[in-house]
């Protein structure tokens, strides 16, 4: 049977969902099996801001920042994520000729993990506990309705939130779900589209691009990202860990964004 492909699209402004949906098509019904990811933190943020209860932001004792995610926090995120952008890439990838079913990690329980009960987090200098949070991290993923669907010729499209233990919502970051879900499916390759050309020595100069980083050095390349492309370099490891032969930072931008990483374009993680 050919091998899977789970591939991650940013949200970040200068990504196109239309070239990359267009590419995606092609790719497709050339006989790829895509499982397609998406995020859409730029999107919940915009959304917030219009809504009145704009995107706030929690570092934790650690120096990880992540979003601090209220019940209300939550429902925006689902409108941005699961109501716009996934709806957005289904209705471009179904005019390009593929019969792509949309899902939130809810549905199905494609994505469960654990919600955090305490969140601690840095603020004036003392560390506080959050307990309001409606956080975590997937730990699995139903990787049987996925294999149904791809069997079935439809083409599964992902999206926050995922669904926790205790059957609520839960925020959860999209580059290491989709890490999740290539080692689950026993994927072949990751691919991370975002608004860069992969991972920079020294960012944002695109003339340091690391074009190939091993196993073995995964620790020094997530010392050079900041923020949102440390997870990315995360998740890379996450995949490798868990199977996956090949995992791609690569560049949403482009024309043929998938077919570019697939031939190795970006940073080569393997
Ligand atoms: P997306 O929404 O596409 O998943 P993110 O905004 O989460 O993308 O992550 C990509 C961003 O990570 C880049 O636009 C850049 O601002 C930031 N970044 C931080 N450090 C680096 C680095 N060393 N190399 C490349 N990008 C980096």
């Amino acid at each position: 049977m050919t091998e899977t492909v789970v591939v991650k699209l940013g949200g970040a402004a200068g990504n196109n969902p239309e070239r990359f949906c267009a590419d995606a098509a092609r790719l497709i019904q050339s006989g790829r099996r895509l499982v397609i990811v998406h995020g859409g933190s730029d999107l919940t943020n915009q959304l917030s801001e219009q809504l009145g209860h704009p995107a706030r932001f929690i570092t934790s004792p650690s120096g990880h920042t992540s979003r601090r995610t209220d019940r209300r926090t939550l429902e925006i995120m689902q409108m941005a994520c699961r109501g716009l952008l996934n709806q957005r890439v289904v209705e471009l990838l179904q005019r390009n000729g593929v019969n792509a079913v949309g899902l939130s990690g809810l549905d199905g329980r494609v994505w469960e993990g654990e919600r955090k009960t305490a969140v601690r987090a840095v603020e004036e200098g003392r560390t506080i506990v959050i307990r309001d949070d409606h956080t975590g991290a997937v730990a699995t993923v139903n990787s049987g309705l996925l294999t149904t669907l791809l069997n079935a010729g439809y083409a599964p499209v992902l999206s926050p939130p995922a669904i926790s233990t205790a059957h609520e919502p839960i925020n959860i970051d999209a580059d290491r779900a989709a890490a999740a879900t290539a080692a689950a499916l026993g994927a072949a390759e990751l691919l991370l589209l975002t608004n860069v050309a992969g991972l920079l020595r020294r960012f944002p100069d695109e003339s340091t691009l690391m074009s190939r980083v091993s196993r073995f050095e995964l620790d020094a390349a997530a010392g050079l990202a900041e923020g949102r492309m440390k997870k990315k370099v995360l998740g890379a490891g996450e995949a490798l860990a868990g199977g996956v032969r090949r995992v791609v930072i690569g560049d949403a931008r482009r024309e043929n964004p998938i077919s570019a990483a697939l031939a190795g374009e970006g940073t080569v993680f393997e």
